[in-house]
């Protein structure tokens, strides 16, 4: 078992610190906010008082902070200064891609292997340990990191280079925001023509317009699996989030001049709704801008 510092002990970065702990690793954890470090101690983690402290002696650094800025400047102002020659830097935030290549680079500058993990799965899948992970680095760096994941995570995937974990991460997401739109305006259109929802899904579910959206995530309450649709859209993945990803995959487009209109429109839609009811609802109840 290994000693492991954790930096970011937020709504994801709690439950899987608390996931190595039980898995028996030594957790040294550190958050700004005393009430996350609070929760970090009841589940077995050692709180520390400072990240210096935490990235002392610690075989691998996981971090899972807010955006790439929060990465950048946790690890130029201490995990550079403060880490273990040999040790693994496994940066779990969802951050843009050319942020994630910088901090390889001045990993590897000092030393230090790094690999960019980020997730696939909310709160629930960080608490339960049943995350899927994207990674991007070097075969020796992903072999590294791997224990470390598996005990976080049902599913880890090497996925390429450096940035290669983000990069798929928000291709993926983009993906996700433009079917959720349009599952949600397959279902309003099928209402409008007076289909019954539950028949409608129904056929769906089993035909060519089949997607994640539909049968796992069902915007609809009472139709399909018990969803976030079924509590008023509470929970779930939150549309600031949404729309934080789909920011990043314009970005990342622009940057490589790749065509992605589903995915500009989709952007846009989610900015409308994060500025107004969206702002505290999950990403599915779009639907309701649509009605
Ligand atoms: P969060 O805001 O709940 O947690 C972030 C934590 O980082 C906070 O506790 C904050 O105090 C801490 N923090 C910020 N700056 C710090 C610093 N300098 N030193 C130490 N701690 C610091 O966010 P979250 O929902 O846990 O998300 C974390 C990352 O995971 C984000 O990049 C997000 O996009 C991504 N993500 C979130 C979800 C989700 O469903 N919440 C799903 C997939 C990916």
């Amino acid at each position: 078992m290994a000693r492991i510092a954790f930096i970011g002990l937020g709504n994801m970065g709690g439950g899987m610190a608390a996931n190595l702990a039980k898995a028996g690793h030594d957790v040294r954890a550190f958050d700004l906010s005393p009430e996350a470090l609070d929760r970090a101690k009841k589940a077995g983690c050692l709180p520390m008082a400072s990240a210096a402290e935490t990235v002392d002696g610690a075989e691998a650094i996981v971090t899972m902070l807010p955006a790439g800025s929060h990465v950048e400047s946790v690890y130029a102002e201490t995990v550079f200064d403060a880490a273990e020659p040999g040790a693994i830097l496994i940066d779990c935030s969802t951050i843009d891609v050319d942020t994630a290549r910088r901090v390889a680079e001045a990993a590897q500058a000092r030393g230090l292997s790094a690999v960019d993990a980020p997730v696939s799965g909310g709160i629930a899948a960080a608490t339960a340990g049943t995350l899927t992970f994207m990674v991007g680095g070097s075969q020796t760096a992903f072999d590294r990191a791997e224990p470390y994941l598996s005990d976080m995570g049902k599913t880890v995937i090497h996925a390429g280079g450096s940035g290669a974990g983000q990069a798929a991460k928000i291709c993926n997401n983009m993906l996700l925001g433009a079917e959720m739109v349009a599952t949600c305006e397959a279902f309003v259109l099928a209402e409008k023509l007076g289909l019954d929802l539950q028949r409608f899904y129904d056929i769906a579910s089993v035909s060519s317009g089949q997607s994640w959206s539909m049968t796992s995530y069902c915007p609809v309450p009472g139709v399909g699996p018990e969803t976030p649709a079924d509590r008023d859209y509470q929970g779930g993945f939150a549309a600031p989030l949404m729309l934080k990803d789909l920011r990043l995959a314009m970005a990342a487009a622009a940057s490589v001049g790749a065509n992605t209109p589903m995915g500009a429109r989709a952007a846009e839609l989610y900015e409308a709704f994060v500025a107004g009811e969206g702002a505290g609802l999950d990403f599915s109840g779009i639907i309701k801008t649509l009605r």
